[in-house]
């Protein structure tokens, strides 16, 4: 899409300073009072090839922030999401077509902007949130969910974003520009080919995963969760179950269940990125 960013600074803005080549955009700060920018990055699993995508697993919660607790289990959320993205990680890993990152691998506490802040710090291609659900006063709501960021919630951060950005910023390629108008409709267009593609990619999941273990009827919601926010890298929320369904509960919380949701997170994300012959830098 970086023409299309080019061709719409050319038009709008006569003297633009020259765009950035493709693939060389730098991590910008979104909200360096927000979120710590200089902390040490996650060390990266190795893939074949040259430039393999990387995709960025979160665990949810963590630390002081134990999550949704269960009725039917003693581990919190925290726990249990971070079993979910390690066996996601040793999937991917294990068969080397992708870089894989965790936002955590411990036990530790982090701010949800630190969370999407690493995947853009590491110029990651895809951003994975691994969440687990519960509904205390429903407890037959069951099945996996698949959250991308909602319309309003984007075009709200957008302009946020917008009024922040100094011209030595890039999203998704494209320098910033002095005009918080013309970043308004960079980082629009950035935010909107993000969410496309976070679409395509939770179709993708339900379709690898549906056959293996239960989605809820209305499997793809949208919601303004902060760590989608990235404005340049596809980002999906994975609700993988209810804590507070019997069935759901053992499910997420056992080791067939973990190989299984891994097994069809590491089929969407390797179909995801052969689909798209995605390159590391190639743009959004
Ligand atoms: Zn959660």
């Amino acid at each position: 899409m970086d023409w299309l960013l080019y061709a719409l600074v050319a038009l709008l803005w006569p003297s633009p300073a020259p765009p950035a080549p493709p693939g060389q955009g730098v991590t910008i700060p979104l909200d360096p009072l927000a979120s710590d920018q200089s902390g040490p990055l996650p060390r990266v699993t190795p893939a074949r090839g040259d430039n393999p995508p990387l995709v960025v697993i979160d665990a949810g919660h963590g630390g002081q922030d134990p999550g949704a607790a269960s009725p039917f289990t003693d581990r919190p959320e925290k726990d249990i999401t971070l079993a979910i993205a390690l066996a996601i990680r040793d999937a991917l890993a294990a068969s080397g077509r992708v870089r894989v990152a965790m936002t955590r691998e411990d036990d530790r506490y982090l701010v949800l902007e630190d969370r999407y802040a690493i995947a853009r710090r590491l110029d990651a291609d895809l951003f994975i949130s691994i969440h687990a659900d519960a509904a205390p006063e429903n407890d037959r709501a069951r099945g996996a969910t698949i959250y991308t960021l909602s319309e309003v919630a984007s075009d709200r951060e957008a302009a946020l974003l917008a009024q922040r950005q100094n011209a030595a910023d890039r999203v998704g390629g494209a320098r910033m520009s002095p005009d918080p108008n013309v970043n308004l409709i960079l980082i629009d267009l950035a935010q909107r080919e993000s969410m496309n593609v976070s679409a395509e990619f939770a179709r993708l999941l339900y379709r690898e995963a549906a056959p293996v273990f239960p989605f809820r009827p209305d499997w793809h919601r949208f919601a303004a969760f902060i760590v989608l926010k990235a404005p340049d890298i596809p980002s999906i929320l994975f609700e993988s179950g209810y804590l507070t369904n019997e069935t759901d509960a053992a499910y997420i919380d056992s080791a067939a269940g973990r190989r299984e949701i891994a097994e069809g997170m590491r089929r969407a994300i390797e179909a995801h990125f052969a689909r798209r012959g995605l390159r590391r830098g190639a743009g959004a």
